[in-house]
């Protein structure tokens, strides 16, 4: 069996592993986010230590180049996070291993680990929605991972906040789009108390979210056609809100799409993630073979 190097790049952390499927790493560690240099320098440490690897995959949060015949291919577009607008993350990687390495955002890569072992198995087309510190959306189109001019930034959709929440948003681009008003810090500034805190008791929080995640997710019904959306992060561990969005969403979208999965089969179609916080490392498994397959 091949073995692969998979990595979950994110703004705190990285997690590397080892392996061949999730359930049988050969060894995991996780990296503190620092500067490019530092932080890639360690995950080629620990990779080496490993292989040899067949190949690598990377899930990196964003925004990435990821256009395969452009000259910064592999590398993270213009970014909040200091010191990373611009850094290279594939070239070293291929500069040190010489295999074949698959690249692609954070939740892509979960969408294709989801895809292979979790909520995604036997799906074609279907989204990962993460609401955490930010929010985040991927998915699969007849099976190949979404990418287009750039790659979706669903966070930034401009959906409706509702009627009776004055709360401005915090967006720094856009004030009140769907990151600026339902992400983690959002939460933390409307209500003053961290989003993890946040539940039955925080009187219209679960109802004003699940307004705003909800129109997001007809928006998404409605342009990609998805035969599921998984939808995860931190956020979305506040009880009562899955439903709540999933709802919202059924009455948004008003009956007009009218399938049995819209219907009596919704808690199939809006649903959370099954590999919970692997998805990347698994996603990172499938990029890698990807990758080796060509
Ligand atoms: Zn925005």
């Amino acid at each position: 069996m091949a073995l692969f190097g998979s990595i979950e790049g994110g703004g705190t952390k990285f997690v590397c592993a080892v392996g061949s499927v999730p359930d049988d790493l050969r060894a995991v560690v996780t990296i503190p986010t620092t500067t490019p240099e530092e932080t890639i320098g360690r995950v080629i440490s620990f990779l080496s230590q490993h292989g040899p690897l067949d190949a690598i995959g990377m899930a990196m949060f964003g925004p990435l180049d990821l256009n395969p015949s452009s000259t910064t291919y592999g590398s993270v577009r213009a970014t909040p996070k200091p010191g990373w607008t611009g850094a290279a993350v594939v070239a070293p990687l291929r500069r040190a291993f010489g295999v074949p390495i698959g690249f692609d955002t954070d939740v892509n890569g979960a969408a294709l680990g989801e895809g292979r072992w979790g909520a995604g198995r036997g799906l074609e087309t279907f989204l990962y929605i993460t609401v955490g510190t930010g929010i985040g959306g991927g998915g699969l189109v007849n099976g190949d991972p979404m990418h287009g001019l750039v790659h979706p930034e669903v966070g930034h959709l401009r959906v409706p906040r509702h009627p009776e929440d004055p709360f401005p948003g915090c967006c720094p681009f856009h004030g009140d789009c769907l990151e600026g008003l339902a992400a983690g810090p959002a939460l933390a500034e409307r209500w003053g108390r961290p989003a993890e805190d946040l539940g039955t008791d925080t009187e219209h929080a679960v109802e004003f979210e699940a307004y705003v995640l909800g129109h997001a997710m007809a928006n998404l019904v409605l342009t990609v056609s998805p035969e599921r959306i998984i939808l995860g992060g931190g956020v979305m561990g506040i009880p009562g809100l899955l439903d709540a969005t999933r709802r919202q969403m059924l009455e948004s979208l008003g009956g007009y799409v009218d399938v049995p999965a819209l219907g009596d089969g919704a808690r199939s179609f809006l649903v959370a993630p099954e590999l919970g916080d692997r998805s990347g490392i698994a996603g990172g498994l499938v990029l890698a073979e990807r990758a080796v397959s060509g």
